[in-house]
């Protein structure tokens, strides 16, 4: 594997913005096109698929939710957001990408029409098999992307790590998401805190998707965490001040309440350059990952249980 490159700068991702029927975007294309003609799983045949895991074991699985994002995010924000990462990432660390789950844990957002949610445990259980069936032909390092930040995480990562430890102790699993990742670059690049439809996530797909923001809707909408949730309430999703917190989580008909529109923070400075910044620094990080990931060894037990203790192991 080559060391972290320079992020490039890629207007279109060949998702949202292909047109239909139009030939596949030649930026797709992963490095070595006669591996492998595109990044994405799904417009592959199983000739492809086998060829690439003559080569690499590697793939990484996009989480998005269908939820609500204010009056100027679309319902599948989350989802553009790990398609977008995923698929830079996947094409300039030469690794192919699973087809994006569209779906999350939204349940708190089902007060606004259009939200569908997943129970915890069948996001759970969505993880379990999809990276059982990866498993089954041969990948050993699956990444999933979540362009959720905190809500799809409990699954996710319970998921990633039980598989690994009770199932497929050869199968090395991992989870990036923007809350952590982006936080080195966050706090410089925001003007306000951000949370649920805030200026970061907005501006990402701004930039990357621009079709499906509605930029004359951007506004300063916000909700009152300090009157809402106390002095430990979670203001900012990247952390700013260092607040102590405690979480508290809400009903959605409480959400609609303290959110009429759906928004939690001020959008009103999102812009496709911020965005841009954002997109590409993530995109920088991840395949820094990738590269060293890739050099660590996959367990000696690829496939296969793993030793599970019983209660005569315990003192
Ligand atoms: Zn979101």
């Amino acid at each position: 594997m080559a060391g972290p490159r320079k992020a490039r700068r890629n207007r279109g991702s060949g998702i949202g913005d292909r047109k239909k029927g139009a030939s596949p975007d030649p930026g797709s294309r992963i490095p070595d096109p006669g591996r492998s003609p595109s990044v994405w799983l799904q417009e592959l045949t199983w000739e492809e698929v086998a060829a690439y895991l003559r080569a690499r074991d590697t793939i990484l699985v996009p989480f998005g939710t269908t939820e609500q994002h204010g009056p100027a995010g679309p319902l599948g924000l989350d989802g553009y957001v790990a398609i977008a990462l995923a698929e830079d990432a996947a094409r300039q660390a030469g690794v192919l990408a699973a087809p994006p789950v569209w779906y999350g844990d939204s349940s708190h957002h089902l007060g606004f029409p259009g939200t569908v949610s997943l129970r915890t445990e069948t996001l759970m259980q969505v993880v379990y098999d999809v990276v059982r069936s990866l498993a089954r032909h041969g990948f050993r390092r699956v990444l999933l992307i979540n362009g959720h930040k905190w809500t799809n995480l409990p699954a996710l990562t319970s998921a990633a790590r039980n598989i690994r430890e009770f199932e497929l102790p050869g199968v090395r699993t991992a989870v990036a998401d923007p809350m952590y990742l982006a936080r080195g670059i966050a706090g410089r690049l925001k003007h306000a805190v951000e949370h649920h439809a805030g200026e970061l996530e907005i501006s990402q797909v701004l930039y990357k998707f621009p079709h499906t923001i509605r930029t004359e809707k951007l506004s300063d909408a916000a909700c009152e965490f300090d009157r809402l949730l106390g002095p430990f309430g979670t203001t900012d999703l990247f952390g700013a001040g260092g607040r102590d917190s405690i979480d508290q989580p809400w009903t959605s008909g409480e959400q609609r309440q303290h959110a009429p529109t759906g928004q939690f923070s001020s959008n009103r400075a999102a812009s496709a350059d911020t965005g841009r910044q954002y997109h590409d620094y993530m995109v920088e990080r991840l395949v820094e990952f990738l590269a060293w990931w890739q050099r660590q060894p996959t367990g000696p037990d690829a496939g296969g249980p793993g030793p599970v203790p019983t209660d005569e192991d315990r003192p």
